[in-house]
C-alpha cells in the first residue's frame, strides 16, 4: 500500500517528532502511537482464532450469557503493555485507544470476528469520572473499531452510577459490591435484537463486564459478546 505523504506532514514530522508510547523511539512518519516494532512484540492472545472458548471466554461461563470474546494482547503490570494502557488512561492520551482500536480491528476482520456483531457499546465511565480525565477510554477504543468495521457504536444505552469515594480506599468486598451495581440500563430499544460487543480497555477478573453486560443483555433476543485491549491474565 501507498501512502500519500503531504508536504505539511513531512514539515510538522521534521518540527516535531513523534515517539513511540512503548519504547520512546522517534515514529516514522507513517507510524501512529507505537512503532511498527512494538506493534510486532505485542504479546498478542491468539484467542480470537477460538473466540467461543478460550481462557478469556471461560471467565464469564456461569456468570452471564456469553457469545465469544478476545483481547489484543496480555496485559502485565510493569511492563510495556501497561505503559500503553497507563498513557491511554491517565496521560491525557485519547488517541492511543482510537490509533490501538483500528490496529486490533483490523486484525481481527481478517478470521471473521465481526461477522455476527452489529453493533459496539463502550463500557461507560462514571460522569464526573469522564469529566476529569476529559474522555472515556473505551470509547475511544470503540471509536477505532467503528472506523475499520462500520458498526454502530451505542453510547447512550447503559451508564455508570458513580459512587461517592475513591475505589482505591475502599476494601475489596466493598468494591465487588460496587461493581456488581455500577451501571444502569438507559434505553433497551436500540439493544433490541443486536449482537452487542462490550468494549473495555483492560480484563482482569471480569467483573465490571459481566456488571456492565447483564444491563445490555435486558434487551429484547440481545446477546453479548466481549473485547478487550489487554487480559490481566494472573494465574
Ligand atoms: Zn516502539
Amino acid at each position: 500500500m501507498t501512502q500519500t505523504i503531504s508536504l505539511l506532514a513531512r514539515l510538522i514530522d521534521t518540527l516535531a517528532p513523534r515517539s513511540c508510547t512503548m519504547c520512546g523511539g522517534r515514529l516514522s512518519i507513517t507510524e501512529e502511537v507505537i512503532c511498527a516494532c512494538c506493534n510486532h512484540q505485542l504479546p498478542r492472545t491468539g484467542y480470537s482464532k477460538s473466540a467461543y472458548d478460550n481462557k478469556l471466554v471461560r471467565l464469564f461461563w456461569g456468570r452471564i450469557p456469553i457469545e465469544k470474546g478476545t483481547a489484543f494482547f496480555f496485559y502485565k503490570a510493569h511492563s510495556n503493555t501497561s505503559r500503553l494502557i497507563y498513557q491511554l488512561k491517565y496521560g491525557h492520551h485519547p488517541e492511543i485507544g482510537e490509533c490501538l482500536g483500528r490496529i486490533v480491528a483490523a486484525e481481527l476482520a481478517q478470521e471473521a470476528f465481526f461477522d455476527e456483531i452489529t453493533a459496539v457499546v463502550p463500557v461507560p465511565l462514571a460522569r464526573q469520572r469522564e469529566r476529569e480525565r476529559g474522555y472515556n477510554q473505551s470509547r475511544e477504543i470503540a471509536r477505532g473499531i467503528s472506523a475499520e468495521t462500520g458498526l454502530p457504536v451505542l453510547d447512550k444505552v447503559i451508564e455508570r452510577i458513580s459512587f461517592h469515594g475513591s475505589q482505591t480506599q475502599k476494601g475489596r468486598w466493598e468494591r465487588n459490591e460496587n461493581v456488581e451495581k455500577a451501571f444502569r440500563l438507559l434505553d433497551a430499544s436500540p439493544l433490541n435484537n443486536q449482537h452487542i460487543l462490550l468494549i473495555d480497555d483492560v480484563i482482569t477478573s471480569g467483573a465490571t463486564l459481566v456488571a456492565a453486560a447483564k444491563e445490555v443483555l435486558k434487551g429484547e433476543n440481545t446477546k453479548v459478546s466481549v473485547l478487550s485491549l489487554g487480559f490481566a491474565n494472573n494465574e
